[in-house]
C-alpha cells in the first residue's frame, strides 16, 4: 500500500489503485449463531490484503479451534495481566467469558495502510466507536430466532444451556444495529458475503481516507509538459 519514492509524472503511472493515509478498520457484530465465522471466512477469500485482528478470550476452545488462529486462549489471570497492561483495544464479558482485542497489532496494520477486520460484540464494537469514530460498523443479522436456533444446535458447540443463553443474549442484541453504520442480512451465505466485500471495497474509496493529494500533486507535473 506504501507509495514508495515514486516521483513526477511516473507518480501517477505506475499505480493501480489510490493511496490510502491510513487502512480501514471493519467492525462485524452479530448474534452468536448469525454465521459470522462463515461469512467471515468467506469476505477473506474474497478481499485481498484484509487482515483478520485474532482476539484473546479466556473461553475453552472448541474442537476444531487452534490457538494463535482462531483466537490467543488465555487464562483468566493472563487475560487480566494484560488488560491492566493497557495491551486491549477494548474488552467485554459475553456468556461468563472474557474477549478482548490485542491493540498494538491492529494499531500497527493499520498504519501501514492495510484494512483490519474483526469480530466483536456489541458491548467491544461500543469501544471501538468511541475511541475510532472512522470504524466501519457491520452488524449481521440472522434472518430469524428460529434459524439462529438451528445454526446453533447444528453448530453443537455448546450444551443446552450454554445454546439458551446465546440467543436470550441474541434477542438483547438486535436493537443494537441502530448504532451501526451498515446492516446486513445472513439469510444466503454467499450474498451476505458479497454484501460485506462491497462495503469494503466502498470504503476503501471515500476521498477522507486516500492521499488524494498524491493525484493532485502529479496531475500539476504531468500538466507542465502539455
Ligand atoms: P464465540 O465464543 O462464539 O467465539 O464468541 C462469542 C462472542 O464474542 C461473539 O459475539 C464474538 O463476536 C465476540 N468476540 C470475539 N472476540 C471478541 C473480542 O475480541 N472482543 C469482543 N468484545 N467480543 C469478541
Amino acid at each position: 500500500m506504501s507509495t514508495g519514492v515514486i516521483r513526477g509524472t511516473d507518480m501517477l503511472k505506475r499505480l493501480t489503485e489510490v493511496p490510502r493515509i491510513r487502512g480501514n478498520l471493519i467492525v462485524i457484530s452479530g448474534p452468536s449463531g448469525s454465521g459470522k465465522n462463515s461469512a467471515l471466512a468467506a469476505v477473506r477469500s474474497k478481499v485481498p490484503d484484509l487482515v483478520y485482528s485474532i482476539s484473546a478470550t479466556t473461553r475453552r476452545p472448541r474442537e476444531d479451534e487452534i490457538d494463535g488462529v482462531h483466537y490467543f486462549f488465555l487464562t483468566r489471570e493472563e487475560f487480566l495481566a494484560m488488560k491492566d497492561a493497557g495491551a486491549f483495544l477494548e474488552t467485554a464479558e459475553f456468556c461468563g467469558n472474557l474477549y478482548g482485542t490485542p491493540r498494538s497489532f491492529v494499531e500497527g496494520k493499520l498504519d501501514a495502510g492495510e484494512d483490519v477486520i474483526m469480530d466483536i460484540e456489541i458491548r467491544g464494537a461500543d469501544q471501538v466507536r468511541a475511541k475510532m469514530p472512522d470504524a466501519v460498523t457491520i452488524f449481521l443479522m440472522p434472518p430469524s430466532l428460529a434459524e439462529l436456533e438451528a445454526r446453533l444446535a447444528k453448530r453443537g458447540a455448546d450444551s443446552p444451556e450454554a445454546t439458551r443463553r446465546r440467543l436470550r443474549k441474541a434477542i438483547e442484541e438486535i436493537p443494537a444495529v441502530l448504532k451501526y453504520d451498515y446492516v446486513v442480512l445472513n439469510y444466503d451465505l454467499e450474498q451476505a458475503a458479497e454484501q460485506i466485500r462491497s462495503i469494503i471495497v466502498a470504503e476503501r474509496a471515500r476521498v477522507g481516507r486516500c492521499d488524494c493529494e498524491h493525484f493532485i500533486r502529479g496531475f500539476e507535473m504531468e500538466s507542465q509538459i502539455f
